[in-house]
């Protein structure tokens, strides 16, 4: 009797076996889901992760990361991300939150290990002196818009390797592996900007926001001036028409603003003071060349040698 009713229990305690290890063993081999909120952390986080991860970006080069709307589909990839990969410092203050809480998905909150904004890994730039939020300004943390320094990048995808080794232990090893191969491919890469970009040492220009902050200082230009009176607050018509004047007392050399943002003030101002007009990709795939962070350089390089080096 006693071994009738073992060997009739067996294979439900098998199939229990079964049922608590598959899961585990199934979710070990599939891809991590990485909720990245901008295109170019979910591009790092390819480079780094290759076939072990799935990286989805909230935004995409067309819009303004500082505003966009917290949609369902958007909580949807949240709720079964493993690992999040945002800027912070503020930037995603109007959206991000709200999905955080939306999504109610645990693993990925700030403070855990499955949360990295980027900016609180660095010394920001612009950190206002005096801060009234009454007045627009949308940098109260300091400048955000850290990810186009590429020294930035390569201490960011150390950071990322770290956090997908916490997230997904039986992959280190090819997490590690793959932040080698990046790391030896991006300071090949940041030689031959430099050395590339060396005409453009001392230029000083004028942009819409304050998106390249970390650009210029990479770069040793100076922004000697922004059309936006504050940032995120648009110029009025007064403040353009005074640009128009005081920018070329101010030796600058050229107006830039990004690929996402219009370009009617920047064009109102270069069009009146016949200094070139110069659109920069900002992100990866704010245009054709940018297609990976790599592009994202080269042709922030070649864009601004292109419209500067002449003047030079
Ligand atoms: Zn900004």
């Amino acid at each position: 009797m006693a071994r009738t009713s073992t060997e009739r229990r067996w294979p439900w305690i098998a199939a229990a076996l079964v049922a608590a290890l598959w899961p585990a063993s199934v979710a070990a081999r599939a891809p991590r889901q990485v909720f990245a909120c901008e295109p170019e952390w979910a591009a790092l986080v390819r480079e780094v992760g290759g076939g072990g991860v799935v990286a989805f970006s909230a935004t995409h080069a067309r819009q303004d990361p500082h505003h966009i709307e917290a949609r369902p589909a958007l909580v949807a990839r949240l709720r079964t991300a493993q690992l999040v990969v945002c800027t912070g410092a503020e930037l995603e203050v109007g959206w991000m939150p709200v999905l955080l809480r939306q999504a109610n998905n645990a693993a990925v909150q700030p403070g855990q290990s499955g949360h990295i904004d980027v900016a609180d890994y660095f010394e920001l730039v612009d950190k206002p002196a005096r801060l009234d939020r009454a007045m627009g300004d949308v940098h109260a943390a300091g400048n955000p818009h850290l990810h186009l320094d590429p020294r930035v990048i390569r201490v960011a995808a150390g950071l990322v390797a770290q956090r997908m080794m916490a997230v997904d232990p039986e992959r280190s090893e090819a997490y590690r592996a793959g932040l080698a191969r990046f790391e030896a491919r991006w300071d090949i890469a940041l030689a031959n900007w430099e050395r590339r970009s060396a005409p453009l040492i001392g230029a000083r220009v004028a942009s819409h926001h304050k998106n390249f902050s970390y650009l210029w200082r990479w770069l040793g230009m100076s922004e000697v001036a922004t059309l936006e009176p504050l940032p995120g607050v648009p110029p009025g018509a007064g403040q353009l028409a005074a640009l128009v004047t005081s920018l070329p007392r101010l030796g600058v050399e050229g107006v830039v603003h990004a690929a996402f943002e219009n370009d009617r003030a920047a064009r109102f101002v270069a069009e009146r003071t016949s200094l070139p007009l110069i659109l920069l990709p900002y992100t990866v795939r704010g245009s054709g060349k940018a297609a990976d962070l790599f592009g994202l350089f080269d042709d922030t390089i070649d864009r601004l040698l292109e419209s500067l080096r002449p003047t030079r």
